[in-house]
């Protein structure tokens, strides 16, 4: 079995970042910067701020936080989104989920120019990945792909993938994301029936449920690969992903682990993303993106 660590291909990601940076203060040039807004007081949003705002700074992208009370108007709100639009010295945008409920997140989201949505969220960066044109991608499910690319996984093509999973910020790209790499796509959720038998076919599969480690070795053909989204707690506490990885390390030709996977890729794609919007912005460009994978 090969461990695909996303922690180490995370790591060298954000070294090739942090030296490309690291050329642009020598040459003087102005520095990417990514601004964070953060609504109310949610412990483990807080969290993901920081590690955020932590790896800007490892890396030497400028970051601010944005924090605003729980009670802010969805106007407020706006009203922050229009000025960091209009501010060129800020290449990204990211306003942490979940917001409070009385703010209408799909909103808010499309007020973000989508040249500065590093998150990829926006409905203009959606359909451009759609339709195979240059976009901002999600994060997770970008480094999804970029960790099947760094296992060896490239050219996809003649394979068939499952996703479990159909949620806007992970299942649908993934699956999107997955097709463009030639694969076969199959999406399950909810309601698929004889789910593990259809997953038990797939050469690639993708789990992004929350459900701590649902997915068994009877859900996995002998010698597939397999990437698990999903971040959860155990019975004991222990952070877990949706895959059973003790039952299905010995089935699977490679499995990405929890913690150590796709959570390090998020963070790496984020960085990645900010230096792609400011690319674009420093050409003029802006409203155009990164690559589409
Ligand atoms: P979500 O919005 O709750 O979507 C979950 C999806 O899983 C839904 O499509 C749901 O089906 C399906 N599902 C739930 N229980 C199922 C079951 N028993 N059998 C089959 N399908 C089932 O979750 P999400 O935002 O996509 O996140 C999924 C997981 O990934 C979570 O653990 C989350 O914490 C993790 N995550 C990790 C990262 C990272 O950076 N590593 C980033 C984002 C999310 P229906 O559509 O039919 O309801």
């Amino acid at each position: 079995m090969k461990l695909i660590s996303g922690k180490t291909i995370a790591a060298d990601i954000r070294e090739t970042l942090r030296q490309r940076i690291e050329s642009l203060k020598e040459a003087e040039k102005r520095l990417p910067k990514l601004s964070v807004i953060l609504v109310g007081d949610d412990p483990a949003s807080a969290t993901y701020v920081r590690n955020k705002e932590r790896a800007c700074a490892q890396t030497g992208i400028l970051s601010e936080t944005i924090r605003m009370s729980k009670d802010t108007t969805q106007q407020a709100l706006l009203d922050v989104i229009y000025r960091l639009n209009a501010d060129d010295t800020v290449d990204g945008i990211l306003v942490q989920l979940p917001l409070p409920a009385h703010i209408e997140a799909s909103e808010v989201l499309m007020a973000i120019e989508p040249g500065k949505d590093v998150d990829g969220f926006h409905p203009v960066n959606v359909g451009k990945m759609m339709t195979g044109m240059q976009a901002l991608l999600p994060c997770t499910p970008k480094g999804v792909i970029r960790m099947l690319e760094a296992a060896g996984y490239d050219d996809l093509s003649g394979m068939r993938a499952t996703v479990i999973g159909r949620s806007n910020i992970v299942g649908k790209p993934v699956a999107q994301l997955l097709l463009a790499k030639h694969a076969t796509v199959t999406t399950v959720h909810s309601h698929t029936a004889r789910i593990a038998e259809v997953c038990a076919e797939a050469d690639i599969v993708v789990a992004a449920i929350g459900r701590p480690k649902l997915i068994g070795a009877d859900w996995i053909k002998e010698g597939a690969i397999v990437i698990d989204v999903g971040i959860n707690r155990d019975e004991h506490g222990k952070l877990c992903g949706d895959v059973d990885f003790e039952q299905v390390k010995d089935k699977a030709e490679a499995i990405s682990p929890v913690p150590g996977g796709v959570g390090p890729m998020t963070i790496a794609m984020l960085l990645e993303n900010t230096l792609e919007a400011y690319a674009e912005h420093e050409k003029g460009g802006r409203g155009h993106g990164s690559a589409a994978v």
